[in-house]
């Protein structure tokens, strides 16, 4: 490792920002989904996918072949045995250079997600600010990696705990935040020493490709060997099936539905390694009779419509006073009218496609299923057409008055749907929003102290996160980020996530003359 992690700079340039930088990363329409850092390979199956917002073809990304997939860890573990020895704060020094480069490309990168997954650009640029914001916590987390000290019970000891780092880590992502939760991950790993293997969702490997060509760059102006960041474009069922089953890794965490949840908890507890799973949500906001009501219209709005509902934290239930039911329906709609539906890139839209026909269709299903189970679509759920609305990926978002009770509200449906839901006690409103098996995320929108406090009690909202009078998405870096029951159990992101990324050791020192043994055990030979 050279001088530029002691000088706070890089050796060699970066790549500048340009202005085409989609064709810059797959010049000649092809570019190769596998790599450790200075060369690149795919010799499995070529992915071609063709872009939400219009279907034009999005260049095609060369996946991982089973060989390259096992080249690429070999060379995970090699790094690993150089870069755990690197010393903490250094890493985070090749994290802020990280974040550097991604400042200088936010708007290239945001430009990506776009086009690939159909995110808003001011939505798509707030991922890449999460990333940044990821990077910076990183570095702070680097000079932070505390261990405590026990006091022991014998003379002449002192007992302390250390964290060293723990492996290669396997990092797969969902298409719908096909950046961010890399980072979350890939940024805490770094800075605690382990090297990280990347298996992007197939939906979303054009995101990944040009993240690593713009951060590969940063480890080799360190002089770092390659294998810290590794990538590896393939399916599930191939890559990420050999991923979860390889013992060469410590810790997979993944992120997706329940149903690949499952499978990952089964595949890596029988070898007895760690997981740590972002699943799906099913998440709910109360409305109470004191609440603001304009805030909490803003605020379901934008949770149930951002990123065209296909966020994990997408408020999916409203539960709203029965008193106030009426009004607070009339007034999302209202909203709902308001928004711009259209080319994700164009200013002012507020929702674009979903990610691909499969999931307009999922919605269609789910909202006839909902109709036969009793519940009422008040506003849109329509499959828009016309112009760019041809591509068959746009819909408007729907509000659809249900019943707690009935089996699709149970369900994540990944598109803008959400169910309306009537409630009398706050009790029942309680209880109704823990019902269902995801625990992801809650809200409360209320102005009375009471009600906020039983919903945040021991007693109260059963998820991973529960705010008051903000909505149940756009959650900041530095808290613990993830959920409970289905959602999985794992945290990422803030907080002392990083535990998880390291072994923890329990260390005592015997300073004195003598050999005192713990609970005054007497052990005399002779
Ligand atoms: P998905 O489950 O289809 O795919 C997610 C990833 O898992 C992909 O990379 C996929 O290739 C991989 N995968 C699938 N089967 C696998 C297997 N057997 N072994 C290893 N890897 C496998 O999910 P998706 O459609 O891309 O994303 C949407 C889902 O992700 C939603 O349920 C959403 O709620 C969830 N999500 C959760 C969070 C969170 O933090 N809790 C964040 C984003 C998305």
């Amino acid at each position: 490792m050279g001088g530029g992690i002691q000088d706070g700079q890089p050796n060699r340039p970066l790549p500048q920002p340009g202005s085409s930088f989609i064709d810059r990363i797959a010049s000649g329409g092809e570019v190769d989904g596998a790599g450790s850092g200075s060369g690149t390979r795919g010799h499995g199956d070529p992915i071609g996918r063709r872009s939400p917002i219009d279907l034009r073809p999005l260049p095609v990304v060369r996946s991982a072949s089973t060989q390259d997939y096992r080249e690429i860890v070999d060379q995970a573990a090699a790094a690993f045995s150089v870069w755990r020895m690197v010393p903490a704060p250094k890493r985070g020094e090749v994290v802020r250079q990280i974040g550097t480069v991604l400042r200088w490309h936010k708007r290239d990168l945001a430009e990506v997600v776009s086009r690939e997954v159909g995110k808003v650009r001011a939505e798509a640029e707030g991922e890449i600010q999460e990333m940044i914001d990821m990077a910076d916590f990183a570095v702070g987390l680097s000079r932070m990696l505390y261990g405590i000290t026990m006091p022991s019970e014998r003379p002449g000891h002192r007992i302390y705990e250390q964290w060293h780092p723990l492996g290669p880590v396997g990092v797969i992502t969902a298409f719908n935040f096909p950046l961010a939760v890399w980072s979350w991950n890939a940024f805490v790993a770094l800075v605690c020493g382990d090297t990280v293997i990347w298996k992007p969702s197939s939906k979303a490997t054009l995101s990944a490709v040009a993240a690593m060509k713009l951060i590969w760059p940063v480890l080799k102006s360190n002089d770092l060997p390659d294998g810290i960041l590794n990538l590896v474009v393939g399916s599930g069922p191939s890559i990420g099936e050999a991923m979860i089953h390889d013992r060469r890794i410590p810790l997979v965490s993944a992120t997706g539905s329940i149903r690949m949840g499952r499978q990952v908890a089964a595949a890596v507890g029988a070898r007895l390694g760690r997981t740590i799973l972002e699943l799906g949500g099913n998440n709910a906001a109360i409305v109470s009779p004191s609440a603001d009501l304009d805030l909490a219209v803003r605020a379901v709005g934008f949770g149930a419509i951002g990123t065209a509902g296909q966020r994990c934290t997408t408020i999916r239930r409203v539960l709203v006073h029965a008193d106030s039911f009426d009004g607070f329906c009339a007034s999302l709609i209202r909203s709902y009218q308001e928004l711009h539906i259209g080319n994700p890139l164009e200013d002012g839209v507020h929702m674009g496609p979903l990610i691909d026909a499969e999931a307009v269709n999922a919605m269609q299903a789910a909202l006839q299923q909902l109709q036969d189970q009793g519940g009422r679509i008040i506003y849109g759920g329509q499959v828009l057409s016309g112009g760019l609305f041809d591509a068959g990926t746009y819909v408007t978002p729907c509000i659809a008055e249900a019943r707690a009770d009935m089996p699709i509200v149970h369900e994540e449906t990944f598109a803008p749907i959400l169910y309306a839901i009537r409630f009398r006690t706050m009790e029942e409103a309680v209880a109704n929003l823990n019902a269902v098996p995801q625990g992801l995320s809650s809200a409360i929108f209320t102005n009375h102290l009471v009600e906020a406090e039983t919903f945040l009690s021991a007693g109260g909202s059963d998820c991973g996160i529960a705010n008051v009078n903000t909505g149940t998405s756009g959650a900041e870096i530095g808290g613990a980020f993830g959920g409970e029951k289905d959602s999985g159990g794992g945290r990422e992101a803030g907080s002392d996530a990083w535990k998880t990324y390291m072994r923890r050791q329990t260390v005592t020192i015997n300073w004195s003359r003598k050999l005192p043994l713990a609970q005054g055990i007497e052990f005399k030979v002779g």
